[in-house]
């Protein structure tokens, strides 16, 4: 009797976890292989960062959503080798080393923050892909106004209440949208010398508006609602540097500014999984500037039918690094195999179906364009709760959730403030030191 067909599936974001539900009731032994133990639900990463929600309530255990899944395992392990011609995938966790051998792939190891070739800025100004990135950033975000606190010299404690957003994109309106409405809205009198609620917020971006895919009316509109919150947008600017005092920016003409700031964020860039080079080299596939792996139609890697690689790592038509895609990958490529061990015929190309987008201002605000239809305010922030809600992993996260929300949104408080000096990684001490880097 042949041996059950192996599928492999290497990640457990949006492309992974949504493949692996899609492969249930294969004939077929799955495994997701993960650096993490968890599904992160990454469009909520902001509100874990400012204080509104628990780490638990966005990334639940993945072993839990799939415990239903008979024929699946879920192994935790950093991936570092994919092996086209062993058909093998070998990972690690410490000294820990396994060697998984599969018959199809999944590949859907997602990106990670990008510096545009300036990887020193980022113990400086660290990005928000993960859970470790998002619990640093409250510890950064919070210690700031601490450290404020203590200072005798009033440039000092405004250079720690001065907080740069780099990145006029979703996740950086995001951020600078909800620190600004913590300091004045939330913690505004927690404080004895410092007045939160004058903290400045700076959201730098380099191109000529904020979120310009949802277009130049609603890039206006989200412009002018964050300046009336208090933000300040600065467009057409290039950060050039970042160090333990703050940012300089290049503008259009030339001219250079610095700002001075303890606190840098940065929502600017992605590059794919350090995984996409190992792929292209062995199959010959080509990687774009971002590193995403140029796959075919279907999904495959040339010349290996049996592999596919998905979501935000692959570079296939202009598609958006995007929770659908990912998603709409997944079930496209599940599809596949089970046609294929079905003996059925199977999709030819990968259709993506655009179901829109949305980003957040503040409560009770945000942007949504969904085909034609191009919402703003209260109506598209209800359209954001709804699908927010739909899409988050299990029950218990979502009734826990719209708890915090009526608690940050309704109310004036924030669960979730719990930081430590270990998570800020030296920042508030200006002790440096950078993470890992990812190995692929
Ligand atoms: C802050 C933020 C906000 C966002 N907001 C939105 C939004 O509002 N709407 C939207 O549609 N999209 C949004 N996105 C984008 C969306 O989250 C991504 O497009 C989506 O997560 C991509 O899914 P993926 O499966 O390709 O990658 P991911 O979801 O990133 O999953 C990658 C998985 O691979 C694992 N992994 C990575 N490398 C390895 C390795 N070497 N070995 C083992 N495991 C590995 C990771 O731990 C993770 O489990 C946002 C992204 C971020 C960061």
């Amino acid at each position: 009797m042949d041996a059950r067909h192996r599928v492999v599936i290497v990640g457990s974001g949006f492309g992974g976890l949504f493949a692996a539900k899609r492969l249930k009731r294969a004939d077929a032994d799955v495994t997701v292989i993960s650096r993490v133990a968890h599904h992160t639900f990454q469009p909520l990463l902001y509100q874990v960062a400012t204080g509104i929600l628990s780490q638990g309530e966005i990334a639940p255990a993945t072993r839990e959503i799939l415990r239903r899944h008979k024929n699946t395992s879920v192994l935790l392990g950093e991936v570092t080798e994919i092996d086209l011609t062993g058909r093998t995938v070998t990972s690690s966790v410490g000294p820990q080393r396994t060697v998984t051998p599969y018959d199809s792939l999944i590949v859907a190891a997602g990106a990670q923050t990008g510096y545009f070739g300036n990887d020193h800025f980022e113990p400086f100004a660290p990005g928000l892909k993960s859970i470790d990135d998002a619990l640093e950033l409250r510890a950064r975000i919070f210690g700031a106004f601490e450290l404020a606190e203590l200072q005798a010299e009033p440039a000092e404690a405004e250079a720690w209440t001065t907080f740069v957003v780099v990145g006029g994109g979703p996740t950086g309106v995001e951020l600078a949208g909800q620190i600004v409405e913590l300091s004045r809205r939330t913690i505004n009198r927690d404080f004895r010398r410092i007045d939160p609620s004058v903290s400045r917020v700076v959201l730098v971006e380099g191109g000529d508006g904020i979120l310009s895919n949802f277009g130049p009316k609603q890039s206006l509109k989200a412009q002018q609602q964050l300046a009336k919150m208090g933000v300040d947008v600065r467009v057409q600017m290039l950060v050039q540097a970042v160090d333990d005092e703050g940012v300089e920016v290049r503008l259009r003409d030339g001219s250079t500014e610095r700002i001075a700031s303890r606190c840098v964020l940065w929502a600017a860039g992605v590059s794919a999984s350090a995984l996409g080079r190992q792929l292209a080299e062995q199959s010959g596939a080509g990687l774009d500037r971002a590193g995403r792996v140029q796959v075919n139609r279907d999904l495959t890697l040339p010349g290996h039918p049996e592999v596919f690689v998905i979501g935000d790592m692959i570079a296939l038509n202009d598609l958006p690094g995007v929770a659908q895609v990912a998603m709409q990958g997944a079930k496209f490529s599940a599809g596949k195999i089970r046609a294929r061990l079905e003996g059925k015929p199977e999709a030819a190309q990968f259709d993506y179906l655009d179901k829109g987008s949305m980003a957040t201002i503040s409560r009770f605000r945000a942007v949504a364009n969904i085909g034609r239809l191009e919402l703003r305010g209260f109506p598209a922030w209800c359209a954001w709760l709804f699908i927010h809600l739909l899409y988050l992993v299990g029950f218990q996260q979502k009734l826990s959730t719209m708890g915090h929300w009526a608690v940050a949104f309704v109310g004036r408080s924030r669960a979730e403030r719990t930081f430590t000096l270990e998570q800020a990684r030296g920042a508030l001490t200006h002790e440096r030191h950078a993470r890992t880097p990812d190995p692929g």
